[in-house]
């Protein structure tokens, strides 16, 4: 079988996260900070604040913007369902917004659409590494006076404007599951410019606590911390940031290395009429986390008859991304019309890309995709 996703591991980070264990420090503590400064620099923000997921990130995104029960939150349907469920933890209202077809972004426009008196937050996706129209939503945004949350969760690697995702952004929030680019096993990041915020969202991660466990350790005096408010534990290891100070190394490598497949991909592709891969839009690149192709009318199979006969014939694809509005979670929500996001989770499915696929393997794929094609 052609997996979908293949995280890529190797001895280097086996020996770094031995050396951790070895070290005796294995909670929050050096390597987190490390990697909480590399991370940030790399995609050009000055703070960085490691958590335990993508999840947590919003979460304590949306507290430490003080999004409370009555506030709207617009977020895409088209999403993984994190980002729709970190809207729910603070107690405010999901609000679907639709996306635009190329993309599978959110964009001003449907924003507006939905946009009420009550929108407090917006929670933006780079959806599958594509990058949302940073520059454009960060103005709209700010014309409405709402908060802009950055779901940066596929996007390490992508750019838009000639500049990293999430540079520049109020507040981004990224993933290290296996599912994503550079991972820690699970763990996640809120990227920022703001100190004040950084200390705040450190005592969110950790019980409120105004002194770090590791600050505490490292004074030679006693330190008798105090409990600010009521928090989390969302802390990430330093066995997990160990690992990902190694895979941030990677990350480079493996964009330059998925972009290069990808491209082969489309020209592969190119000639079969009614299958429309992503691409990059006008104003960046993605780093292809996801490499999702849309599937017209004109093509003949539906996307569930391509998924069957291409797990016949070994190859492990995904349908593509998931609409929470469709969700038995979010069943008590009634959105408006949402056309494109349900035509994309309907007629979208996502393609094996990883470190490890062959040219072989892409024949082979787009072979499969061809005897499918309408003749
Ligand atoms: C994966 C993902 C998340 C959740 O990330 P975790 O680190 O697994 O919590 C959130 N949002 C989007 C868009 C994702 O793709």
């Amino acid at each position: 079988m052609i997996p979908v996703m293949i995280p890529q591991l190797g001895e280097e980070e086996a020996q770094a996260a031995a050396e951790a264990v070895r070290s005796g420090w294995v909670a929050q503590g050096p390597r987190v900070a490390q990697f909480e400064q590399e991370f940030a620099a790399v995609v050009g923000a000055s703070q960085g604040v490691a958590v335990s997921s993508c999840t947590t990130a919003l979460h304590l995104a949306l507290v430490a913007l003080g999004v409370k029960p009555g506030d709207e939150v617009v977020v895409p349907s088209l999403s993984f369902i994190a980002t729709a469920n970190a809207v729910r933890y603070v107690g405010a209202t999901p609000v679907f917004a639709d996306v635009d077809l190329a993309t599978g972004n959110l964009t001003a426009e449907t924003i507006d659409a939905v946009r009420t008196p009550r929108t407090r937050a917006v929670i933006a996706v780079h959806q599958g590494g594509v990058p949302f129209d940073t520059a454009g939503l960060r103005k709209a945004a700010a014309d409405w006076g709402v908060e802009l949350v950055e779901d940066a969760a596929c996007a390490a690697g992508s750019t838009a404007y000639g500049q990293p995702a999430g540079t520049g952004a109020t507040l981004a929030a990224w993933s290290f599951h296996p599912r994503k680019l550079i991972t820690t096993g699970e763990g996640g990041m809120v990227t920022l410019d703001d100190a004040d915020r950084a200390v705040r969202l450190k005592r969110l991660r950790e019980h409120g606590m105004n002194v770090s466990a590791a600050d505490r350790h490292k004074s030679s005096q006693p330190v008798i911390e105090a409990y600010l408010e009521t928090a989390y534990n969302y802390r990430m290891t330093d066995i997990q940031a160990a690992v990902g100070l190694v895979q941030l190394g990677r990350l480079p490598g493996l964009v330059a290395d998925r972009r290069a497949k990808a491209a082969r991909y489309q020209s592969l592709l190119a000639d079969i009429d009614g299958l429309v891969p992503v691409r990059d839009p006008s104003y960046g690149q993605t780093n292809y986390q996801s490499f999702w192709v849309l599937i017209e009318p004109s093509f003949g199979s539906s996307r569930d008859d391509v998924l069957t006969e291409l797990a016949r014939q070994g190859v492990s694809a995904r349908r593509g991304i998931m609409a929470a509005h469709l969700e038995p979670a979010y069943a008590d929500v009634t959105p408006g019309p949402l056309p494109v996001t349900e035509r994309i989770t309907r007629d979208s499915l996502i393609l094996p890309l990883h470190h490890k696929l062959t040219e072989d393997d892409q024949n082979h794929i787009v072979g499969v995709l061809r005897e499918l094609a309408r003749p």
